[in-house]
C-alpha cells in the first residue's frame, strides 16, 4: 500500500502566496512528483495512489498558472513522463505520443467542452467517449499491411523498440486485413484480470512477490528480454488512434477511425460511444463508474475526444497533451481513513459481523462511514486495531470493506479489538458452530436483532419483494409493537400505518396493497424469506422442484433432501432442523391462519434438451447473464457457480476469469456464446 503520502494538499495556498513561497512549493512538488514518476515508470512501483499523484500534480499546475515565470523545464507539467530504459533499442516516433489532461470533476469536464464550443461558436460539437484502459501506450507501425515496429511511448518523442515482444502478443495482428495500408496505430497494452490472477497465483506458489496491479504487471512483462515470457503472460491490446501514411485514407472523424481500425483486424474497445454533447458523455462516465467492475480489465476513467478530425487539428496540443481530448478519471476505489470503533452487527441467521466505524471519507461517489470486517478471523488476519489508519475498498460489492492497515501511521494510541463473548443485543453467549469461523448468537427465535434482520430480509427484493417496506419502516413497526414477526405483516391494517408519524392515506394504502399482493407468493420466494441458513434463491428453487408444498418439505427427511442434485448434506441438515423447530412451526401456522398461501409457479419449460446438463457461465456476454441462465433452465438444464468435474459445459464470454482455466484443466467443454446458441438451435448437445 501507499505509505509515504504525508504531504498535505495545499490547493488554497495560491491565493495567499508570494513569489518566494510559490517557488518553494513548486520545487517541493516537482521533487516529489519526479520521484514518484521515476519509481512508477522505471520500477513499476506506486508509493502513492494515482489519485494522490494527480492531486499534487493539479496543485503544481495551478501554482504554475498563477506564476508562469516559475515554470521549470523539468516540471512534470512540461513533459510526458516515462523514462527510456536502456535494455532495448531506442525508437524515434514519427509523430509524437502525448499524455492526456485529466479531471475528477464533471464540472471541469463541462468547462472544457464549453471552451471548445465557444472557440468554434457552436454548441453541437460531437464527442467520442471511450474507456481509459489502465495499461501502457504503444505505437505499432505497419508497412504495406505488415507489422514492422512496436515501440513504447517513452518520453513521447522517443521510446523503446520492443517489436519482438509485441509479436508475442496474440491479439496483435502481424498482418492487417488490407495489405496496402501503411499506418501508425496507437493503443494501450494491458493485462486482463484473468492473466493477472494467473500470474500472481504462480508467483505465490513459487514464493515470489505478487504484483500490485495489472498495469505494473503489463509494464514489467513488456520489459522482459525474452519474448517467450511475454507470450505466456496473456497481454492484450486495444487500439484507439491511427495515423495513415497516405493522408487521403485518414477518416474524417475519430469514430470512423476506430471503425477502420477494427476493419483492419485490430482490436478496438466495444465500450465506446459517439456522443452528441457533454451530457451524453457524463451519462457514459456515470454508467461506467460502476460497470467497470464487471469488465475483465482495469480502466481508470473515460477518455473524451472531439470527433471531428479537422476541429482536432485546429485545436492542437499543449506541451504534453492534446487540447481536443481529456480524461475523466474515476474517483479512487480505495481510500485510507481512521478506524474509530468497531460495532458488532447481528444478521438474520445470528452471524456476528464486526463493522468498522470510520472517520467519514468520500469514496467512489459516496461518503463512507462504515465498512465490513467480515468476521474475527479477518480482524486477526488484518491485524487491525482501533485508531489505526485503514484502506477501505468499494469494488463490485455495495458495502465497502477494510482491505489493509497502514501500520506506518501507528502512533501508540491503538487499542486491540476484542472478540465479543455475548450477543451485543440479547446478551446470549455466542458460539462458533463446528467447521465455521463466524461467531453466532444462538438465540435464533428471541434475539430482537435477528428478528429485525429476518423481517427485513423477508420483505426485501431477494425474497418476497414487498414494495415500500424498507429497513426503517420494519424497525418502526417493531418499535411500535405493531409486528413481532414477518407473519404479523399480513395482519396489518391501514389504520395501523396511519397511526405512525408522517403516514398519509395514499402511502398507507400502497403498502397495505403491496402486502396483499404477496398473500399468494411463489413458494420459492417464501422459502427464501424464511431465512433458513444456506437457503437462497437457487437452493429454494431446487427444493421446490422436489417438494411442491410447505407440508411436503416439512415432512421430508434429511436423506430425501440430500438426494436432490445440487443440495449437500449441510443444507439438508439446516432445512430439516428449521422445520423441526417448534417456534418455526408456530410461525408457519400463523402465516397459514392469516391466509398466506405459497404457490408453486410452474416453470415454462421449452424443452428437455439440456436435461441433466450443468453449466457454469463466466466472462462478459452480449446480454445479461440472467438471460442465459433462464435459457438454460427453460431447456431443462441447470447452472452452478463453480466449475467441477461434474460441470458439462462452461459458457465463456469476453475476459473470462479463472473459471476458464479450471475448466481447461478439468477438460470441461468450453463454448462461446455463438457455439452455445448454435448447439441449442441444432439440439445436439449430446454430441459434445
Ligand atoms: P495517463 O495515463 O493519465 O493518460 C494518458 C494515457 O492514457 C495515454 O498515454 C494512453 O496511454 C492512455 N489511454 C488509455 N486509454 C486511452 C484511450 N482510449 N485513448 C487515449 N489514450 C488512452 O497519463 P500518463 O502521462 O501516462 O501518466 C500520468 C498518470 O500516471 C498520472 O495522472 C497518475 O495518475 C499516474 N502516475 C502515478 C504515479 C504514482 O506514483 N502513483 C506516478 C506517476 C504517474
Amino acid at each position: 500500500m501507499y505509505n509515504n503520502f504525508n504531504y498535505k494538499l495545499n490547493y488554497t495556498r495560491k491565493n495567499y502566496m508570494d513569489v518566494s513561497s510559490a517557488k518553494n512549493r513548486i520545487d517541493e512538488l516537482i521533487n516529489l512528483l519526479n520521484k514518484y514518476s521515476r519509481l512508477y515508470y522505471t520500477r513499476d512501483i506506486s508509493e502513492i495512489s494515482d489519485y494522490e499523484y494527480d492531486q499534487l500534480y493539479a496543485e503544481l499546475k495551478s501554482i504554475e498558472s498563477d506564476f508562469p515565470e516559475l515554470i521549470r523545464v523539468d516540471s512534470p507539467t512540461q513533459r510526458v513522463g516515462d523514462a527510456i530504459l536502456t535494455s532495448f533499442e531506442r525508437h524515434v516516433h514519427k509523430s509524437r505520443l502525448y499524455s492526456l489532461d485529466n479531471t475528477y470533476s464533471y464540472d471541469e469536464l463541462r468547462t472544457w467542452y464549453k471552451k471548445i464550443c465557444t472557440e468554434f461558436q457552436r454548441d453541437d460539437i460531437e464527442l467520442v467517449a471511450e474507456l481509459k484502459i489502465d495499461g501502457l501506450a504503444i505505437s505499432l507501425i505497419y508497412r504495406d499491411g505488415l507489422l514492422v515496429t512496436g515501440a513504447t511511448r517513452g518520453n513521447g518523442i522517443e521510446g523503446e523498440n520492443i517489436t519482438t515482444n509485441i509479436r508475442a502478443i496474440k491479439s496483435i495482428p502481424i498482418a492487417l486485413e488490407d495489405k496496402s495500408v501503411s499506418i501508425d496505430v496507437r493503443g494501450e497494452i494491458y493485462m486482463p484480470y484473468s492473466s493477472f490472477e494467473a500470474l500472481n497465483d504462480e508467483a505465490k506458489q513459487l514464493g515470489q512477490k505478487e504484483l500490485a496491479n495489472p498495469r505494473n504487471a503489463a509494464a514489467g512483462t513488456l520489459r522482459q528480454l525474452d519474448p517467450k515470457i511475454v507470450a505466456k503472460r496473456g497481454l492484450a491490446m486495444f487500439s484507439y488512434a491511427a495515423i495513415f501514411d497516405n493522408y487521403d485514407e485518414q477518416p474524417k472523424t475519430h469514430y470512423e477511425t476506430l471503425q477502420k481500425l477494427a476493419d483492419l483486424g485490430l482490436v478496438t474497445n466495444s465500450n465506446t460511444k459517439l456522443c452528441k454533447n457533454i451530457d451524453e458523455v457524463i451519462d457514459f462516465c456515470k454508467e461506467f463508474e460502476t460497470k467497470r467492475f464487471e469488465l475483465g480489465y482495469a480502466t481508470d476513467g473515460v477518455v473524451v475526444k472531439v470527433n471531428d478530425i479537422s476541429i482536432q487539428n485546429s485545436l492542437g496540443y499543449t506541451a504534453k497533451s492534446p487540447k481536443w481530448a481529456t480524461a475523466f478519471k474515476f474517483p479512487p476505489e480505495e481510500i485510507c481513513t481512521k478506524l474509530l470503533d468497531v460495532e458488532n452487527g447481528v444478521g438474520k441467521t445470528g452471524a456476528i459481523t464486526p463493522v468498522a466505524i470510520l472517520a467519514p471519507v468520500s469514496l467512489a461517489g459516496s461518503i463512507v462511514k462504515r465498512a465490513s470486517l467480515h468476521n474475527y478471523d479477518e480482524v486477526n488476519r488484518l491485524g487491525v486495531m482501533i485508531n489505526d489508519y485503514v484502506w477501505v475498498k468499494k469494488a463490485a460489492e455495495i458495502i465497502p470493506k477494510v482491505v489493509s492497515v497502514d501500520v506506518t501511521k501507528r502512533d501508540g494510541s491503538q487499542i486491540s479489538i476484542k472478540r465479543p463473548k455475548k450477543c451485543p443485543v440479547c446478551k446470549t453467549k455466542l458460539v462458533v458452530p463446528f467447521g465455521e469461523v463466524n461467531l453466532y448468537c444462538p438465540n435464533k427465535e428471541k434475539c430482537p436483532a435477528q428478528t429485525e434482520a429476518k423481517i427485513e430480509y423477508f420483505v426485501s427484493k431477494n425474497a418476497m419483494d414487498i414494495d415500500g417496506l424498507g429497513t426503517s419502516l420494519v424497525k418502526l413497526l417493531l418499535d411500535k409493537g405493531l409486528i413481532k414477526d414477518a407473519a404479523d405483516l399480513f395482519a396489518l391494517k391501514k389504520e395501523d400505518l396511519l397511526s405512525l408519524d408522517g403516514f398519509q392515506e395514499k402511502l398507507a394504502s400502497n403498502i397495505i396493497n403491496a402486502i396483499e399482493n404477496r398473500r399468494r407468493p411463489s413458494l420459492s420466494s417464501f422459502l427464501v424469506g424464511l431465512s433458513i441458513k444456506h437457503v437462497g434463491k437457487e437452493t429454494a428453487d431446487l427444493l421446490v422442484g422436489t417438494f411442491d408444498t410447505i407440508e411436503k418439505l416439512k415432512n421430508a427427511t434429511e436423506a430425501q433432501i440430500d438426494a436432490i442434485d445440487g443440495i449437500g448434506d449441510k443444507i439438508a441438515t439446516e432445512v430439516c432442523e428449521w422445520f423441526k423447530n417448534k417456534d418455526n412451526l408456530i410461525l408457519l401456522e400463523k402465516f397459514e391462519n392469516l391466509g398466506v398461501e405459497p404457490q408453486v409457479v410452474l416453470q415454462t419449460k421449452i424443452s428437455d434438451e439440456l436435461a441433466g446438463k450443468s453449466f457454469v457461465i463466466t466472462g462478459t456476454l452480449s446480454k445479461p447473464r440472467a438471460e442465459f441462465e433462464k435459457l438454460i433452465k427453460d431447456h431443462g438444464g441447470k447452472t452452478t457457480s463453480a466449475v467441477s468435474k461434474n460441470t458439462s459445459f462452461v459458457l465463456a464470454g469476453d475476459s473470462p476469469g479463472s473459471k476458464l482455466l479450471k475448466a481447461q484443466a478439468l477438460g470441461v467443454t468450453i463454448l462461446n456464446e455463438n457455439s452455445f446458441l448454435d448447439l441449442l438451435r441444432k439440439g445436439d448437445f449430446n454430441e459434445k
